[in-house]
């Protein structure tokens, strides 16, 4: 162990908590907080613990029109009507053909969706749990879990303290990695390599408040507002295009220019090529979203594909059907998790099938491996 480690050790100041969670949430994203606010709603206690002491900046800020009823069933609707995020009307979508078309929701029963200020939402989503008087332990990351006896132990630590917590169930909210999971040995399936490569951008023309996404050769591009003089750029593509770090500049230079459309709205632009993000943004679930004392909601149970804008909305919901299965497992009824699986499986198919549709209609580089891998990828894991 290195000398630094020791010394931090040594200084560890070891508690525990005396309080007895009925439920341990671990994660405070949106899966983990619709979970907390759902619980809470029943009586049940529980307590969040959240690596970062505050929020930081995600990506993702499109929420469809139909994100609505489950903001407004989690008492959260008021949130997303705050002038710090936009109401949003459609995507302009260039995809399968050299067109770029109107995706209007407008339409649709649910009306306009919104473009989230997504470090906004995420401070939101934390003070409606403050103002619960939730416990939240902010800043603490997840050590060790333990089972034994219908009983759940959990230990976390910031650099200071080390904290033993009690309960009878752990959830996983703690988004991609399904931190929890993988501490009980239970992993997921990844059904596709895309990453997300992601920057900013500058530009001095006014910013359209609209999202715009764009195919080429080796991926898929999306553009979304973020302020009055930036934008945000993401390009999706597999993971195997990505080249080092100190080749990254000249990579996403040489895929700007293949833009036909995107190009014409961030013209003149001045890149932010220092903060480059590269993640993982593919399709994976867990094989069974719960098990011996554990639940996993939002991106730890099955994360999407952001070409679907399903994440939020649909980490928003496992939370609250998660909430509501724990509430009725209290409460005697055995069946309660089998159909929560159900709800999520159903959902989590739906989607796979409305992917795949989708993908397929790009049909215009069948020898890129981004595009001819991805769907044979996708299909053959459906089989
Ligand atoms: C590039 C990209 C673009 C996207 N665009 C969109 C979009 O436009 N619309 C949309 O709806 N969705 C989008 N998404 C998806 C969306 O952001 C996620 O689906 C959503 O954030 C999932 O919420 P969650 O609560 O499950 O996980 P997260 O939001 O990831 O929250 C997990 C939390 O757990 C904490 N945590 C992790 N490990 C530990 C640990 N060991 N101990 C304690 N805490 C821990 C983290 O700090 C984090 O706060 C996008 C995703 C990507 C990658």
């Amino acid at each position: 162990m290195l000398q630094k480690e020791l010394e931090f050790e040594e200084h560890l100041d070891v508690t525990r908590d005396n309080t007895y969670y009925k439920v341990i949430i671990v994660g405070g994203g949106p899966a983990g907080i619709a979970t907390s606010i759902t619980l809470s709603s029943m009586g049940i206690s529980n307590c969040i613990v959240e690596a970062t002491i505050e929020p930081t900046r995600k990506c993702g800020e499109a929420i469809p029109p139909n994100a609505k009823p489950i903001l407004k069933q989690l008492g959260m609707l008021h949130l997303v009507e705050n002038p710090r995020h936009i109401e949003y009307y459609g995507n302009k979508v260039c995809w399968g053909s050299e067109s770029l078309e109107q995706k209007e929701f407008i339409q649709g029963i649910h009306g306009h969706g919104y473009l989230l200020d997504r470090l906004y939402f995420e401070k939101q989503l934390r003070e409606q749990i403050k103002s619960n008087g939730t416990a939240f332990y902010e800043g603490y990351k997840l050590n060790t879990v333990s089972r034994s006896n219908a009983a759940v132990e959990v230990v976390i630590s910031n650099m200071l303290t080390e904290i033993t917590i009690n309960g009878s169930y752990i959830v996983d909210a703690t988004g991609r990695k399904a931190s929890v999971c993988r501490k009980l040995g239970v992993y997921k399936t990844a059904i596709d390599s895309q990453f997300a490569v992601t920057f900013s951008v500058k530009t001095t023309s006014v910013v359209r408040q609209e999202i715009m996404v764009e195919t080429t050769e080796n991926g898929w591009w999306y553009v979304a507002p973020d302020g009055t003089n930036q934008y945000t750029l993401m390009f999706f593509t597999t993971k195997d295009e990505i080249p080092k770090k100190e080749e990254l500049e000249a990579f996403l230079k040489k895929e700007l220019v293949c833009l036909q459309h995107i190009s014409k709205i961030l013209n003149p632009i001045i890149c932010d090529f220092e903060k480059i993000r590269i993640m993982p943004a593919g399709t994976s679930c867990l094989d069974v979203p719960y098990g011996d004392q554990w639940i996993a909601v939002g991106d730890a149970a099955y994360a999407y594909d952001p070409v679907s804008s399903y994440g939020i909305t649909s980490a928003l919901a496992s939370g609250f059907y998660a909430g509501k299965a724990l509430g009725s497992y209290f409460s005697g009824e055995e069946d309660a998790m089998s159909v929560y699986r159900y709800i999520l499986e159903n959902a989590f198919q739906s989607y796979m099938e409305k992917l795949i549709k989708y993908y397929s209609t790009e049909t215009r580089w069948k020898e890129s491996l981004y595009w001819k891998d991805r769907f044979l990828n996708i299909s053959h894991k459906m089989v």
